[in-house]
């Protein structure tokens, strides 16, 4: 479940991102009264099994849920909230609905559930993301160069649009290019790669700063969530 809308006085309209079907928008009846049917299971985060009614075109009615998991333990420390609320608002934005996403749905629930153990550093947080872009075909290039295929050298370029970084040989290609730390692109390319070990604060926070980038880049927009984690002072 990504999020929830009130509609009218006593319905909802809830975002689901179901795990065969993709992202999709349903009506909930009553939601905002019914304690029985719904019983508090609608909030962003929950794992649930939802049963839907197809309606008229696209629309989809939810008769009822039985919760799976509700990661309740992610809301008593602010800094995993925002966390999980990040994780959320990447997978609402980077999918569209009745689009599956298998790997990206499993992923989430994977992520949501080592947070709600403590057990997934800030490390874990840009390697979901890393997984969530290529998951949704917009994964960014950190090695080699996006252009020419070659090392990306010791005065790499980064550039959303031309797809990650290059070299310093392609750089004037991509006059809107920022100048980027080679070992913030070294870090980024192994965590894609597959490499757990945690990163230090300070190269975490350039990484975090060049998928910002990428991601605004693509979507058009700052999520939300990022300011609250911002706020919060979490990364
Ligand atoms: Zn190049």
């Amino acid at each position: 479940m990504l999020g929830a809308v009130d509609f009218g006085e006593a319905d909802r309209i809830v975002t689901l991102f179901t795990r065969g079907h993709g992202r999709l928008s349903c009506f909930a009846a009553g939601a905002r009264k019914s304690k029985r049917r719904f019983a508090g299971a609608l909030e962003a985060g929950t794992h649930l099994t939802a049963r839907l009614v197809s309606t008229r075109g696209d629309t989809h009615r939810l008769d009822g849920v039985d919760v799976i998991k509700s990661f309740h333990r992610l809301r008593d420390d602010l800094s995993y909230i925002a966390r999980a609320m990040y994780c959320l608002e990447l997978c609402r934005e980077l999918t569209r609905d009745h689009q599956p996403h298998e790997p990206l749905f499993d992923a989430l629930v994977q992520y949501l559930g080592l947070l709600e153990e403590r057990k997934a550093g800030p490390t874990s947080l840009l390697k979901f993301e890393l997984d969530a872009l290529q998951y949704t075909g917009f994964m960014p290039r950190f090695a080699p160069c996006a252009l020419c295929e070659r090392e990306t050298g010791d005065r790499p370029r980064f550039d959303p649009e031309h797809g990650g970084v290059v070299c310093f040989s392609c750089s004037p290609r991509v006059p809107r290019g920022i100048a980027v730390r080679p070992e913030v692109v070294d870090a980024l390319a192994r965590l894609q790669a597959g490499e757990r070990t945690p990163l230090p604060q300070e190269l975490r926070a350039r990484s975090r700063d060049l998928l910002n980038l990428f991601i605004a880049h693509h979507l058009g927009r700052r999520l939300n969530s990022v300011e609250f984690m911002e706020q919060v002072g979490t990364d």
